[in-house]
């Protein structure tokens, strides 16, 4: 899942200087799930800007994602007026979702009350791990399903930089070196051959943004 935090709320407030009525946008998939943008943290909200002098109209809370266009689509047909009354809109979900609402709704500002991170494991409430950085040429079938891209701060993609002790990574001391662990999974898994492969420089060209993918009916099969 995408993981995000919501913003501090002298931030918020300083966005929103200068508009009055305001409504909320939520969503029961990401920004749920991390406890910004569910039905319980847009009330909250709703009582948080209602005791600095705003008016929240309401809220839209679209059954899984903004980004998902059809399911926003729907949520939001049924309350034009509301939308159409208000000064701002303020997305209680990630950067894409700021993005969307301001794509489909341009007459009034969207405004972000989130600080995006990144994409990441939620093992247990409240916890998220950081896991892929999405480079677009996974590696995981090499590297026994551990992620040295994202797990290991410096990305190194060929072994690990030496400076790991009883395991644990130089730059962060508390957390596992991640090509301690993928040396322990590989072999495990008797596959320790990978990780004497030389990687030949990565080509990045993947990364380059924005990306966008079109998905066809061949695509599963190509
Ligand atoms: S190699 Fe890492 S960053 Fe790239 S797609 Fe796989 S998990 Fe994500
Ligand atoms: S100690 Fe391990 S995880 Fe940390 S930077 Fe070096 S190789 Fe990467």
């Amino acid at each position: 899942m995408i993981a995000m935090e919501l913003k501090p709320i002298k931030e918020i407030l300083q966005m929103l200087e200068g508009y009055e009525k305001i409504v909320l946008f939520g969503d029961s998939g990401c920004a749920q799930m991390c406890d910004v943008g569910g039905i319980l943290q847009l009330e909250d909200m709703e009582e948080l800007l209602s005791s600095h002098g705003k008016i929240v109209l309401g809220y839209v809370f679209v059954e899984g994602g903004i980004c998902d266009g059809n399911a926003f689509k729907l949520s939001v047909a049924n309350k034009m007026h509301m939308l159409e009354e208000a000064d701002a809109y303020l997305v209680q979900a990630c950067g894409v979702a700021t993005q969307v609402v301001t794509e489909a709704l341009p007459a009034k500002e969207a405004f972000p009350a989130t600080n995006t991170q990144f994409l990441g494991s939620m093992p247990e409430r409240f916890m998220h791990y950081e896991k892929c950085s999405m480079c677009g040429d996974c590696v995981l079938h090499l590297t026994g399903g551990i992620c040295p891209i994202t797990r290991c701060p410096k990305g190194l993609l060929n072994g690990p930089c030496g400076g790991a002790m009883n395991g644990k990574c130089e730059v962060n001391p508390e957390q596992d070196c991640a090509w301690q662990l993928i040396y322990d999974r590989l072999k495990a898994l008797g596959k320790l051959d990978n990780i004497r492969k030389i990687w030949d420089l990565r080509d990045w060209s993947p990364t380059h943004k924005p990306r966008k993918i079109e998905v066809t009916g061949d695509s599963m099969m190509s």
